[in-house]
């Protein structure tokens, strides 16, 4: 679904008519600035205009606009924060003109950030000593993350390569055929070869005993991820740190773990506490996580947590000169916003883990609301696990050939109730099979759910798959699914997945 469609990049010239004075304006002096572009509010600029306009009339312009996309709150696709309490909007205002990397100049973000990364690094059980600090960096989400614990891998692995005096040019990765889009640009830009486990009907994440089969000499990490982009289903990352402690030992390597726990970081810690996926795990070296999924926070926010200082090459390093001590830097970007580090360090303070527990459980509950509801209809199979991330994935059982498939469901929830439910193939292995994916975030509530289920039973009936003949219809699938071909629409092909 590529809404940016709807917005057609079309010139327009308008001829502006005579200013006319309006309230002061902060770029330009009060009563010298042209305004009233009546006649203007279809245009859509692709080139500067030459004159200015009155601010009052660019706020309305862009925010009529900004009508067509949809309301945050409905969008069921991303695992992104919408919503935050007034206080910490109010925080976030206030810092955003304060570049986050002037740390001379605002040492007090800085340890905002500094303390955010020890909480965080704890929270996922580093072994760091009381009055240790835990070794990471903010970033701007999970992609940017990626990038730096994947250099830190190839870096670390081309160092031991050259003192052993062996080739240190083909690196590889291996990971799932579900794993995230930004893995691929990581490999890409950074010259490292992907290696991907496929998945299987009824299995949609790797399988750690294929992966470590995939490992060779030239492995930088094993990336596995809790929390799959596609089903939300937790990863065996305890199986794969035993089976690939296992052949380290046999072939005197030491190929380490990175958890991309971009979606589950801040789930499995509060739900799941007894499930050993993080440092508790000896070969993982690295993770991370999404601080604007359920992290709580808006777009903009991640964070890199490393297992020691020697897991992080020094020469990775920059040191920036801060209030006469060194802020040792490592990041892509230079400049950014405050805004989401103040928020971040908001939201675990404010919520603490009993806050966060509680957010998660009520995730949970939702996504078992919205699971049960549809399960009743009797139309769909679910993807997704109730242990993993608070999600549900739903496939139909009768697939394509009963009126509308699942890319016609989410077609329909969008048009009529504004839901944005995304339809999507699953990865290499089982791409025959579409799902269609709400995640239950923390503004995901209860009636939310209920009214989800409703509106979705209507598109049933609507498409002749509930009702009436449904018992009819119901043997009729079944001997179907006996010699059932497995047809995969065409239409998958231009449907890439809604991550994010
Ligand atoms: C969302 C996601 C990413 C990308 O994270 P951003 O924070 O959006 O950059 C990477 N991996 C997984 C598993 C994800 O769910």
């Amino acid at each position: 679904m590529n809404f940016s469609v709807l917005r057609s990049a079309t010139y327009s010239t308008v001829i502006l008519p005579k200013p006319a004075s309006q309230s002061s304006d902060f770029f330009l002096p009060s009563n010298n600035y042209p305004s009233g572009h009546a006649r203007a509010s279809l245009s859509r600029f692709n080139e500067m205009p030459q004159k200015s306009m009155a601010k009052k009339r660019a706020y309305e312009k862009i925010k009529e606009e900004l009508k067509v996309d949809a309301k945050p709150k409905m969008n069921l696709a991303s695992f992104v924060t919408t919503s935050m309490e007034e206080e910490c909007n109010t925080l976030m205002i206030e810092s955003m003109n304060k570049n986050y990397v002037n740390m001379d100049e605002y040492p007090a973000t800085t340890h905002l950030h500094n303390r955010c990364v020890n909480m965080i690094a704890r929270l996922f059980n580093a072994e760091i000593g009381e009055n240790e600090n835990a070794i990471g960096t903010g970033t701007v989400g999970s992609s940017e993350a990626i990038m730096l614990a994947g250099l830190a891998f190839k870096k670390n692995w081309q160092n031991k390569r050259k003192a052993q005096g062996k080739p240190y040019h083909r690196p590889n990765i291996v990971t799932g055929a579900n794993v995230q889009v930004c893995w691929e640009k990581f490999a890409m830009y950074f010259d490292v070869e992907l290696r991907k486990v496929e998945v299987r009907e009824g299995y949609y994440v790797m399988d750690p005993n294929k992966a470590v089969e995939m490992v060779d000499e030239n492995t930088i990490c094993v990336a596995a991820i809790l929390g799959s982009t596609y089903n939300g289903e937790f990863e065996d990352v305890k199986l794969l740190n035993h089976l690939l402690l296992k052949q380290n030992n046999k072939n005197g390597w030491d190929t380490p773990i990175h958890v991309d726990a971009a979606s589950g970081g801040f789930v499995a810690p509060f739900l799941y506490p007894e499930l050993e996926w993080d440092f508790r795990l000896p070969l993982v070296k690295s993770i991370n996580v999404s601080g604007h999924k359920y992290g709580l926070v808006y777009a903009g926010i991640g964070w890199v947590i490393w297992r020691t200082k020697q897991d992080l090459p020094q020469e990775l390093i920059f040191h920036i000169n801060y209030l006469g001590a060194e802020q040792p830097t490592f990041t892509l970007n230079f400049s950014k916003g405050s805004s989401q580090i103040v928020a971040q360090y908001y939201q675990l303070i404010r919520l603490g883990r009993e806050g966060y527990q509680r957010v998660m459980e009520k995730c949970k509950e939702n996504a078992m609301v919205l699971k049960q509801g549809l399960e009743k209809t009797g139309c769909f199979n679910i993807l997704s696990k109730d242990n993993g991330v608070p999600m549900v994935a739903f496939s139909l059982k009768d697939r394509s050939r009963h009126g509308g498939d699942e890319f016609k469901i989410s077609e329909m929830l969008r048009h009529r109730n504004g839901w944005v439910v995304p339809a999507y193939p699953m990865p290499s292995g089982a791409e025959h099979i579409t799902v269609l994916r709400v995640v239950a975030r923390a503004e995901f509530s209860r009636e939310m759910a209920e009214k989800l289920v409703l509106d979705i039973k209507n598109v049933l009936h609507e498409l002749g798959k509930i009702g009436p003949n449904y018992t009819s219809k119901v043997t009729k699938i079944k001997e179907e699914n006996a010699q059932r071909k497995i047809i995969v629409p065409k239409s998958n092909k231009d449907h890439k997945v809604l991550a994010g």
